[in-house]
């Protein structure tokens, strides 16, 4: 399935629903969170409908993987390359996911606490 119709994330890639894009290709798009929880907070999404990191398997390769290779174009764009940040995939349940699009949070801007969980 490459788009949900009730998806809010399937309707940002598509440019159907509003969000301020910070990058966007024909594999992936970034985009600011509604809810920020640090001054640079990104989801990075597969343009695709994956519900979670659970259905990353082969067969979404190029998705999986470009989510994680424009991390970098992204930290210099956001000024947090050197400062550094934090990547997040919340999943499932244990996960609190709540939106059942798979997104990785990127998280920076300030100094993050220590540890996770
Ligand atoms: P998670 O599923 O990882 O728990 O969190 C989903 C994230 O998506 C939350 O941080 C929430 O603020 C963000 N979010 C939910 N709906 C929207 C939306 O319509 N637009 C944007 N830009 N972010 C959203
Ligand atoms: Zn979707």
């Amino acid at each position: 399935m490459s788009q949900k119709e009730d998806c809010i994330f399937c309707q940002i890639a598509k440019g159907e629903m509003p969000a301020n894009i910070v990058y966007q290709d024909e594999i992936v798009t970034a985009f600011r969170d509604i809810n920020p929880v640090a001054p640079s907070h990104i989801l990075i999404i597969p343009n695709v409908h994956i519900r979670s990191a659970n259905d990353l398997s082969k067969q979404f390769k190029s998705e999986a993987s470009r989510m994680l290779t424009v991390v970098p174009k992204i930290a210099i764009q956001e000024g947090i390359s050197e400062s550094g940040y934090r990547l997040i995939m919340n999943t499932g349940p244990d996960g609190n996911q709540v939106v059942h699009h798979a997104h990785l949070h990127m998280i920076g801007g300030q100094k993050m606490k220590h540890g996770i969980g």
